[in-house]
């Protein structure tokens, strides 16, 4: 990786990262703001310039996507969202099959898949980048997520929801809960999706601090979408917070793992 010799390398010129951050304002909770947060941060660690495009309905489309975050959301943050989601859904299809990196969460985790029944039994048509289906119960599932990831290892993170995920053969799941929590529907031990790029989760809390192995896939795909290639350049000083970071997340990660 590059050796830069400014206080803090900041982008600029050719290192741009342009992120959308959907529906900041009806789907974002549990903390899931803390994921732009992570990227960002991380972003500017690494010595790329991160430029955020929040997008709630009706907002412009950006012109350049390198990555796509969102957040969770309660039925009826869903059911204000779901018709502008469809709106976009061709345009996100598209970013997924070129390959662009994207974390979403809880409720719209669900509303990428096929289709979400909410549990006043309203069926909302999802923009099917996830061959999921999800339907909600009375029965919420809460509590803290363990689980393992043939890609990322284990992955730490917390659940609340009471839609039940059952994935079709066409994606994969993230990850298999090992000692704690939930998943995907209490009963397959799945949890998550995983298709091309594009990871759906139930993890709140936020779950990028927590695992930095997920933040630097997101990031690196991002950077070889835009640059070709993911090419540090930083200072000993972004160098040493990276390694702060790493063990803050390492110590939250034994805490919420016990
Ligand atoms: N409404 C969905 C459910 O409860 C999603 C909730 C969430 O995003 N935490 O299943």
């Amino acid at each position: 990786s590059g050796k830069a010799t400014a206080d803090e390398v900041r982008g600029g010129a050719g290192r741009a990262i342009d992120i959308l951050f959907l529906y900041p304002k009806d789907m974002n909770i549990y903390g899931d703001f803390g994921n732009l947060l992570t990227i960002t941060r991380r972003l500017s660690l690494y010595g790329y310039e991160p430029l955020v495009h929040y997008c709630n309905q009706g907002d412009p489309w950006p012109g350049q996507v390198d990555m796509v975050l969102g957040g969770g959301g309660q039925d009826e943050g869903q059911k204000k969202i779901i018709d502008d989601l469809q709106d976009r859904a061709e345009g996100l299809r598209s970013l997924a099959d070129q390959g662009v990196p994207m974390l979403v969460i809880c409720g719209l985790y669900q509303l990428f898949g096929r289709y979400f029944q909410a549990t006043d039994g309203t069926r909302m048509e999802g923009i099917g980048i996830f061959d999921a289906y999800t339907v909600g119960q009375d029965e919420r599932m809460i509590g803290n997520l363990v689980e393992e990831s043939d890609q990322f290892g284990s992955i730490i993170g917390y659940e609340n929801h009471s839609g039940q995920t059952h994935l079709g053969t066409g994606t994969q799941p993230l990850g298999r809960v090992v000692h704690e929590g939930t998943g995907n529907n209490g009963k397959d031990l799945t949890e998550g999706a995983r298709t091309q790029n594009v990871i759906g989760s139930y993890m709140h809390g936020s779950v990028l601090p927590k695992n930095p192995a997920v933040a630097d896939f997101l990031i690196r795909t991002a950077a070889e979408h835009r640059h070709g290639s993911f090419s540090p350049l930083q200072t000993d000083a972004q160098r040493a917070e990276l390694a702060h970071l790493a063990e803050l997340a390492q110590q939250a990660r034994k805490i919420a793992a016990t």
